[in-house]
């Protein structure tokens, strides 16, 4: 090639886009609940995909799959996010294909964000079936923009029949046997689901409905809905028993929990609130969620009288209404006091919340008061009697804490730079410097507005004002908000003295680590511990600890929401804590 010819205009182009191999990943999706659309399967789908990729020259490098109800969170795609990422990190990859443009996201607002973010990393949605746009011109656009309305008015409107479709489900009494259609969605304990078929539909498919019956499955001596009623009429009703002992007893009988192998304090005030108490009389109740596990007011909830076999009487039912009101009463009044030193005792224990762990039953530690000494133990100590794991070990709180702090001082000394620590050290002295000038030029502003004010009533006395009295209490009030401002100026000082920290002093504190974490608040010795233990994994059975700290500091991502990250993470450091002074066997006081 010739510059002369690029300057005729008569070189010869070597079309890029025919030579270049373009490397994308392909996505599928299926709605399980999206009926118009069940033809498109993810096979088919994948068809189409590779049928377009050969004819325009795209590599297909890599495919995601997913299937998920039209109902669910769309951003709970793990399959996509999956793709996503890899999009954006992969320099090699420049388009992603779906069938079309509904399959990659139908959220109006959600779908363009991720949209926009793969394209500032080079990379576009491309769709198999759909005419191609450049996004970057404004013919482009309006397509992209009239596609995402039309995926998006299309889901609110299948949303829309769905949830017609089931109001009117829940309502449709079967001819056979008398009860009314459920919507699908596990049944509430002690009831069972079981289908029936009413026909087929237009292409020869049976049409399979939903109802409940009394759950007969036998377990520790009784049916399952004999349990139910027995622990709602006789322990809740008649012996006024509170939760806990409701979940005590059925975990003592060996009585297991629908969804998990325990019972759960939480899962019996499930039981007992209003929907759940009157389908065990016998009502169908539809529409009372909400999102995010809310409750939508009663007046818009569907109530259908027997619409299944009922477990106990609505009479009963309102009766265990009225007790769980009463007792919540005596709880609110006899935690009153608890509550108050729950509330100033539980921060206390620095390594809460996840940090350590129980090797034995995975579940967290958690802060715990015997004797008067403070404990870490094992959860499924303190919340299920020890049910899922076994003879617990009470680690003495300071013993625990001292050995995590002595390894974040070690850990701390090895981070930092002592120079860089102390202009951040004298930056933040000077920082707090300045909040305090400022704050005495703000006294020293309103000082002068305040006798500005005095002037002004004194001289309006003078000129002949004839409202004394509220002349007298003006004077009054200026002179108490001057006395007041004067009080603070001199707390403050008008020149606050910034202190300037040297580089021995900076290396006293890092070497005097723990004493000062030590005068830290508790809040703050929290946040700092976070920052250096990954977790703690402690084994009951042993008494060995194993503490993942990280091995250099977590890079703060400002990302909204995101948590800190660690730059790295080591895969453990071994301390030597085994059945030291701090550890000691449960005891039966526990
Ligand atoms: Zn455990």
């Amino acid at each position: 090639m010739r510059l002369a010819d690029i300057l005729k205009g008569e070189a010869v182009e070597l079309s890029a886009q025919d030579q270049e191999i373009r490397y994308f990943l392909a996505y599928a999706r299926v709605s399980t609940d999206d009926q118009e659309r069940a033809g498109l399967s993810i096979p088919a789908q994948l068809r189409e995909m590779q049928q377009h990729a050969q004819a325009k020259g795209i590599v297909l490098v890599g495919s995601y799959q997913e299937a998920e109800s039209a109902f669910s969170d769309e951003s709970r795609r793990p399959e996509f996010w999956r793709m996503v990422e890899r999009a954006k990190s992969d320099p090699q990859i420049t388009g992603i294909l779906v069938h079309d443009h509904s399959r990659f996201y139908r959220d109006p607002y959600a779908g363009p964000q991720v949209k926009g973010e793969l394209l500032a990393h080079g990379v576009r949605v491309y769709s198999a079936t759909e005419p191609e746009y450049d996004p970057h011109t404004i013919a482009g656009l309006a397509i992209e923009k009239m596609t995402e309305f039309k995926n998006a008015s299309y889901s609110i409107d299948v949303a829309f029949h769905t949830r017609k479709g089931m109001r009117e489900n829940v309502a449709r009494r079967d001819s056979e046997i008398g009860y009314c259609y459920k919507n699908g969605g596990a049944p509430l304990w002690g009831f069972a689901a079981y289908k029936v078929q009413r026909g087929t539909d237009r292409r020869g498919a049976p049409i399979m409905k939903t109802l409940w019956r009394k759950d007969e499955t036998s377990v520790a001596g009784r049916q399952v809905w004999e349990w139910t009623r027995h622990v709602l009429v006789e322990l809740r009703l008649k012996q006024k028993v509170s939760l806990d002992q409701v979940r005590d007893f059925l975990n003592d009988h060996g009585v297991p929990s629908p969804r998990k192998h325990y019972w759960a304090t939480s899962s019996w005030r499930a039981l007992l609130e209003p929907p759940a108490l009157l389908q065990y009389a016998g009502y169908g109740v539809w529409n009372v969620h909400a999102k995010r596990g809310r409750h939508r007011p009663a007046s818009e909830w569907k109530i259908v009288e027997n619409a299944h076999p009922a477990i106990i009487t609505l009479e009963q039912a309102e009766a265990i209404m009225a007790a769980n009101d009463r007792q919540s009463r005596l709880g609110r009044d006899k935690s009153k006091g608890r509550m108050a030193t729950v509330r100033t005792q539980g921060s206390r224990h620095l390594l809460t919340g996840g940090l350590l762990v129980c090797t034995r039953c995975g579940a967290n530690l958690v802060g715990y008061r015997n004797q008067n000494r403070l404990y870490y133990v094992c959860g499924a100590k303190v919340y299920r009697k020890g049910l899922g794991c076994g003879p617990a070990l009470q680690i003495r709180k300071e013993e625990m804490e001292a050995a995590v702090v002595e390894e974040i001082g070690l850990l701390f000394t090895s981070w930092t730079d002592t120079k860089r620590l102390m202009g951040m050290v004298n930056e933040q002295a000077r920082a707090l410097g300045q909040q305090q000038a400022s704050e005495s030029v703000e006294i020293a502003r309103e000082l002068v507005k305040v006798e500005e004010e005095l002037g002004n009533i004194r001289q309006a006395i003078k000129g002949g004002l004839d409202d004394v009295e509220w002349a007298n209490s003006e004077l009054a009030r200026l002179k108490a908000r001057r006395e007041q401002l004067l009080a603070r100026q001199a707390t403050v000082g008008e020149e606050p003295e910034v202190p300037r920290f040297d580089l021995t002093q900076v290396e006293e504190c890092r070497r005097r680590f723990a004493e000062v974490f030590a005068q830290g608040t508790n809040e703050e010795k929290r946040a700092f511990a976070r920052l250096f233990v990954q977790k703690i994994e402690v084994d009951p059975g042993t008494g060995e600890v194993l503490m993942h700290l990280f091995s250099r500091p977590p890079v703060p991502v400002s990302r909204g929401g995101h948590k800190k990250t660690p730059a790295s993470a080591e895969t453990g450091v071994r301390i030597g804590m085994v059945a030291g002074a701090g550890f000691e066997p449960a005891t039966s006081g526990l």
